[in-house]
């Protein structure tokens, strides 16, 4: 009889990193995800000749992607062609001044230079080897492993951490090495991504700074959608099998252990381990109803969301780079708004990507695609949704006419807009895409874990359990939950 499969719930990242890691352990796998393609949250939307990327834009650490692929003896460069953005963002900041982020650091160096002096060019510098150094501390310890409870944070390189200043605040930090407020903006804003502010975040979240403006930042060509495709791709390659448009309403247990998952239409697939892919309060509200939720996800606090703009138009402009950002004049208040006060900010700052410039393929001839994301409150904060969120969609036009965009919605032929409200249809819990935030309380030992009390082998993999949100940690989470599985 052929061995049962460990079944993955959900084809999202973090579910395709768990298969080939499996399957480069000799496992049967099979992948069970309720819609048509692999990618989750990293999806995307074809309309009228444009692909657009439905999640994330900032690609960080391809050694992660390389050493998912390496799992079944696979090579990063014959699935994706990767394309090194240079600069990786370029910052538009109020006072009309830019500032391109490159990963040369002599080139990085020169343009803070040409910005703000010498003497913050040496601070940045300093800045980035600080940042290098927390990366090379954090990453083997605390990242890239399962860590089960506090006391496995405990050793040489907490007591490192502690001394890199780990546990101080980020902005105080930054403002240690940076004293041009536009350069220290470049340096923190992302927090953000983490769901916190800059002056409320630990410095151990600098490792976020760290990835994008010190170590680069690359795009596929085809678009992120791609990356998914390409570990789809491999994992099929290697023996993998996949169903597609297959909910999973429950998994099946017995005796402590998982047996089977169902889906809904009824089919039963026997299961020798389950690793969910699923957003974890919702797998346990639906997937494992019998099974009590860790507390810890009852008082969770959740990262704000954001107002996506997909956009494609022929309209174009030369000032423009891959990832363009423009921060508002405000700063410190507007995260308070929006982290704090669950409203939109006031001065917002926002993303403005225009990957058709990299990859001319993603736009029909002469026309170019854009992607606007804006920071905004998700479905638990004080603004109403329902009621105002159409005017916040007109506010975010007419920030993006003043900040250089001005021809860019009169010559759109095509506009797609993605609320909370989107993000909650897809099952993300508060409507926001970035899961729980990574306060201390919900880091590491502290954020749920991705076993199952009770339940000897079922795992989670994904964005809300360890490490936590963005492209390479849910990479890693796939890479611990086979682990789990192994052990198990
Ligand atoms: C707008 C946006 C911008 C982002 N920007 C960046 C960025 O620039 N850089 C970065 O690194 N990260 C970014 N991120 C974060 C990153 O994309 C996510 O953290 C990551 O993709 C989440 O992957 P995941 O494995 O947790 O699962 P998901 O992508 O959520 O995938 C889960 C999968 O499980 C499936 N599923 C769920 N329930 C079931 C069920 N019952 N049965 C079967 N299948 C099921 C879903 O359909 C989905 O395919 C961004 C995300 C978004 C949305």
């Amino acid at each position: 009889m052929r061995e049962r499969p460990v079944v993955v719930v959900g084809a999202g990242l973090g579910g395709l990193a768990a298969a080939l890691h499996l399957a480069g352990d000799g496992r049967r796998v099979h992948v069970i995800e309720r819609t048509d393609a692999p990618g989750g949250r990293a999806g995307q939307l074809r309309v009228d000749g444009y692909s657009f990327d439905t999640g994330p834009t900032v690609l960080t650490m391809p050694d992660v992607i390389d050493s998912t692929l390496a799992a079944v003896g696979e090579t990063l460069t014959d699935w994706l062609d990767l394309v090194p953005l240079d600069p990786a963002y370029r910052a538009h900041f109020a006072d009309g001044s830019t500032l391109d982020v490159r990963t040369d650091p002599d080139a990085m160096a020169a343009e803070i230079e040409a910005l703000a002096g010498p003497r913050e060019a040496a601070g940045y510098r300093d800045l980035a080897r600080w940042l290098t150094r927390l990366y090379e501390v954090e990453f083997r310890s605390f990242i890239d492993r399962n860590i089960d409870s506090p006391l496995g944070l405990v050793g040489p390189d907490l007591a490192r951490l502690v001394a890199l200043g780990g546990l101080r605040r980020l902005s105080g930090r930054v403002a240690k090495h940076l004293r041009d407020p536009r350069t220290q903006k470049v340096f923190s804003f992302q927090t953000l991504y983490a769901g916190m502010a800059p002056h409320e975040a630990l410095a151990l979240y600098g490792v976020i700074s760290y990835m994008d403006t010190v170590a680069g930042v690359w795009f596929p060509r085809g678009g992120m959608h791609a990356l998914a495709r390409a570990l789809a791709g491999a994992a099929e390659k290697h023996g993998v099998e996949f169903t597609y448009g297959a909910p999973v309403t429950r998994i099946e247990t017995r005796g402590g252990r998982a047996t089977a998952v169902i889906t809904s239409d009824g089919s039963r697939i026997e299961a020798q381990a389950v690793i969910v892919n699923a957003d974890l309060g919702v797998a346990y509200r639906s997937l494992l109803p019998d099974r009590p939720a860790p507390r810890r996800l009852a008082r969770a606090r959740y990262a704000p969301s954001c107002l996506l703009l997909h956009v494609g138009a022929d309209w174009s402009s030369p000032d423009l780079a891959h990832h363009n950002i423009h921060f508002g004049r405000a700063w410190r208040t507007t995260f308070d708004e929006l982290v704090r006060g669950g409203v939109p900010q006031s001065d917002p700052s926002l993303l403005v990507c225009h990957p058709s410039g990299t990859d001319p393929a993603l736009a029909p001839a002469g026309r170019h695609s854009y992607y606007v994301l804006v920071p905004a409150p998700h479905l638990g904060g004080r603004f109403d949704w329902a009621a105002d969120g159409d005017r916040l969609v007109e506010a975010t036009w007419a920030e993006l006419a003043g900040r250089g965009y001005a021809g860019l919605r009169s010559s759109a032929d095509v506009v797609r807009t993605v609320t909370p409200v989107d993000w909650a249809a897809m099952d993300l819990p508060m409507g926001t895409p970035f899961s729980l935030a990574h306060t201390f309380a919900q880091t590491g030992p502290f954020r749920p874990a991705n076993r199952v009390r009770g339940l000897s082998n079922v795992f989670f993999a994904g964005a809300a359990t360890h490490p936590g949100v963005g492209v390479p940690t849910v990479l890693i989470s796939g890479r611990l939950a086979a682990e789990r599985v192994r052990k198990a």
